[in-house]
């Protein structure tokens, strides 16, 4: 029970006595902030943490992830030495292949984890016997070890993260629940409790699964569930003398192991997943006592994961049961924690940790920590951000659905191209029906139905001998290359609808957007400019177009899954800016958006509309409303293939007229509806760049080769202080890389080596089908990326042979 008064006023209030909310509070501590409270409605570690397993593994599919995991090993280890270690236990972890896919995926992580000097390494099934005695190798393909991972109490992790927090002037406050976040002008003024109000300036949600509850309190949506999730305890039956196990998972049989005293503790991720208390109408609706309780046994459901368990080490099928714990963790729809700053200005998330928030912690607490103090993230946390939810997630059936899907097939393997199964249809370009009749193949982005590719006729008809090899290739179809080529030959034509569109407006709207933008965007009445938004460090922050459509009024289009974020950011500057009187407003659904591009795209084009379409009279970057059969919209000369071309924005009711329109005038001119596919293939053979592809938040301008889009003239905008004084000294730079097979595709994140030396990893990778090779892009030290210089890739264990290229786009087209 705590003590200590209540204050009336704190900076910062952190919700949530679990493994986060107590890391998050000792980072402000040790970052220097000390008027920092923390807050618990009961005990410390009373939610989900005290019935965590407490496996520690390091190596994720995420990079950033798995730097937050290594920092975590690093604080667990530094912790152990100080005057309240947390019981870590470097033991070492095993990961065994029960398949040869699985087998293919460890080869992969082996090449990855030498990107950030990871000591995973590949081992025999002798290896595996000699670390791991109990293991039946029946069916064991082979595996790898990791000899620093390791395992921890999570209650006396959670302790010692507490106590450093206090060490540093936090003032913990458990039994007392908050009831209420207040705001004013959408911005954090206090939170009142049961036991009295504190003024403060930000809130840090760190609710676990109740992170969504205290979100509701000021309306704020956080897509997490608590899900069921189980293991057991066996009774201690390893020798005395015995060696400490190290924990093995065996992801084909869903299981894992680590040991426990002289026992093993034994789970898994149910195929039947089942949520605490949410359902498809209902939010979660977790009993206001529900503080250091277990929900009851649910065998029938953990029964196949016990029968693979017996199977795999079959001493399970002996040894007596001493506790069974079923116990809820707060899930998100993709299994990537949800962490930053909501819409509301000064409260942050950082919960839904996805059954690794004890791996995790440290690294969650030392990056929250930083965004809080910095107002902005520290390393690429796009995949992590609460702002990458679009608002389909307000749908509690929508985000069970994901998270159901997630949960079951946490362990899986995941390949390239592979699309979700749940929650379809959601969002629908205004001629959804139009594709569907025609064949085509739809892919989910941010909760919008896009079409891939045409199945009938343009897979038929396309060159299955291109397939790539391996992995890629399994949901490869040779309908992209078919498009691709009728989009450098004749015409493309695309529905990219469900670009994000968000209108700016306001007297000081042109002067807002030049503060937010690297590039000058107030160049008239209809014209665009492409531009990147950037954080003070010079990172890249949103990367879009913005056209000027009247003197105080601006269209700007981004990326299908940017709105939430993109948005985001405005809104923030605008606020802490103020800029109060701009209004910033989503207009994504009401305008249809299709790309014509091609050098017939002039010629089909002009046959719809009177209006002028010569380079004289519509140059390019010119945005201009022209009429299609009557029908007014926007036509702006712009491309992202490679490819003369314009993208049109429509009335969505008008949408099909349109495109009907311009595919009759195209007949004759060999036009083919393309999907989006085809367009990273074409983009990525132009060199044109994609946020969180190959830019983001850690790289800046320069070194991504966007350096042309950087107003010189602009005395100020975010970020032109750091990019001043980076601008000549760079140190890596983005570089394409080509291989000479075009079936040797990588996926991202394999080591690239010169002379045996990693020199850095693959950011993104496709295949170029006019230059008949595969591509890939990867940042590399500055001294290392002379034309024609040769690497070496590391592709499932076999490293294939590269050149880099001369220039960032590898062809040179764009008609006049
Ligand atoms: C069965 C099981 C096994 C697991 N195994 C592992 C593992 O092996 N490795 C691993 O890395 N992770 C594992 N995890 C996951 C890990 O335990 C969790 O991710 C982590 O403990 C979550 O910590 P948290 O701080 O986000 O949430 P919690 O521990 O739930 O803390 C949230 C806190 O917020 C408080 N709170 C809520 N509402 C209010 C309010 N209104 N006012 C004040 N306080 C409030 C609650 O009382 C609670 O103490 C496992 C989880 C489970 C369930």
């Amino acid at each position: 029970m705590s003590t200590q008064e209540l204050p009336t006023r704190a900076k910062i209030v952190v919700i949530g006595g679990g493994v986060g909310g107590t890391s998050v509070a000792y980072h402000l501590a040790k970052f220097g902030e000390k008027d920092v409270v923390l807050l618990d409605r009961s005990d410390l570690t009373s939610g989900s943490t005290f019935h965590s397993a407490g496996l520690v593994g390091q190596l994720r599919a995420d990079p950033t992830l798995t730097k937050m995991n290594m920092y975590s090993v690093e604080l667990y280890r530094e912790l152990e030495k100080s005057e309240t270690p947390a019981s870590w236990r470097e033991c070492g972890s095993i990961k065994i292949a029960s398949s040869k896919e699985r087998m293919a995926e460890i080869k992969r992580q082996i090449g990855w984890a030498k990107t950030f000097g990871l000591d995973l390494v590949e081992i025999s099934n002798d290896e595996i016997k000699e670390l791991f005695p109990l293991i039946n190798l029946e069916g064991v393909v082979g595996g790898c070890y990791m000899a620093s991972d390791g395992q921890v109490d999570p209650s006396q992790l959670t302790g010692a993260l507490a106590a450093g927090a206090r060490r540093g002037g936090v003032k913990i406050l458990t039994h007392t629940r908050v009831l209420a976040i207040n705001t004013k002008n959408n911005r954090i003024t206090s939170v009142t409790t049961d036991k009295g109000e504190i003024q403060c300036e930000i809130v840090i949600n760190c609710g676990g699964m109740f992170a969504a509850e205290i979100g509701r309190l000021v309306d704020v949506r956080i897509p997490i569930i608590p899900m069921s999730h189980q293991y057991l305890i066996t009774e201690n039956f390893l020798a005395d003398q015995a060696k400490f196990l190290p924990s093995l998972r065996d992801p084909d049989n869903l299981i894992y192991f680590r040991q426990e005293v002289k026992g093993l503790v034994m789970g898994g991720y149910e195929r039947n997943s089942k949520p605490f208390t949410a359902t498809a109408s209902t939010f979660d609706q977790i009993p206001a006592d529900f503080n250091s309780k277990l929900l009851p046994d649910e065998w029938d459901r953990f029964e196949e994961i016990a029968e693979n368990a017996a199977k795999r080490v079959p001493v399970m099928g002996e040894v007596g049961l001493k506790n069974f714990i079923n116990g809820p963790e707060g899930f998100t729809p993709d299994n990537e924690f949800c962490l930053g700053e909501t819409s509301v200005g000064g409260f942050y998330v950082a919960a839904g940790f996805c059954a690794h928030g004890i791996a995790g912690a440290g690294g969650i607490g030392k990056v929250v920590a930083e965004w809080v103090i910095a107002g902005e993230p520290t390393m690429d946390l796009w995949h992590m951000d609460i702002k990458r939810f679009s608002d389909a997630y307000k749908s509690p059936k929508f985000t069970l659905e994901r998270v159901t899907e997630n949960y079951e097939a946490y362990y899986d393997i995941h390949y390239p191209g592979e699309e979700r199964q749940s929650a379809r249809e959601e969002n629908k370009s205004p001629i959804y029906n139009w594709h569907k009749e025609n064949g085509a193949v739809f892919g989910e982005k941010a909760a919008w139905e896009r079409v891939n590719y045409y199945l009938n006729p343009n897979e038929k008809q396309g060159d299955d001998s291109l397939r790539p090899n391996g992995w890629v290739g399994k949901y490869w179809s040779p309908a992209v290359a078919l498009e691709h080529h009728a989009t450098r030959n004749s015409a493309g034509l695309f529905d990219e609808s469900s670009f994000a569109k968000i209108k700016v407006s306001g007297a000081r709207a042109g002067e807002f957007l030049n503060l937010i933008c690297a590039n000058n965007v107030v160049k008239g009445i209809d014209k665009t400019t492409y531009t990147q938004a950037l954080n003070k460090k010079g990172g890249i922050v949103s990367d879009y177009t913005i056209t000027q459509v009247a003197e105080s009024e601006f269209l700007i289009v981004t990326g299908t899954a940017f709105l939430n974020h993109d948005k985001g950011w405005l809104e923030k500057q605008m606020r802490e800016n103020n800029f109060d009187q701009v209004e910033i407003s989503d207009i994504t659904k009401e305008l249809a958006c299709f790309g014509i591009w091609g050098p017939n795209a002039r010629k089909i084009l002009q046959k719809v509309t009177d209006f002028d379409l010569s380079n004289q009279a519509f140059g390019f970057m010119n945005s201009k409303m022209i009429k299609i059969k009557d029908i007014s919209l926007r036509a702006t000369r712009i491309t992202y293939v490679g490819e003369l071309g314009w993208e049109l924005y429509i009335p969505a009711k008008d949408g099909l007229s349109v495109w009907l329109a311009i595919l009759d005038a195209g007949k004759d001119l060999g036009i083919r509806p393309c999907g989006y596919r085809a367009i990273e293939s074409l983009r990525l053979e132009k060199g044109y760049r994609a946020w969180a592809g190959e830019i983001n938040t850690e790289t800046n301008p320069y070194e991504a080769g966007l350096g042309f889009a950087i107003s010189s003239k602009k005395e100020n905008f975010i970020g032109k202080a750091s990019l001043d004084a980076i601008k000549g000294k760079l140190s890596s730079k983005l570089t394409a890389l080509i291989f000479s097979d075009i079936k040797d595709v990588a996926m991202g994140n394999e080591p690239i080596f010169i002379n045996s030396k990693v020199v850095g990893r693959v950011k993104s990778a496709g295949q170029g089908y006019t230059l008949n090779k595969a591509i890939a892009y990867a940042y590399l030290p500055t001294e290392h990326t002379s034309p024609g210089t040769s690497v070496e890739v590391e592709m499932f264990g076999v490293k294939k042979v590269a050149t880099i290229w001369p220039s960032h786009s590898l062809i040179q087209r764009v008609g006049r």
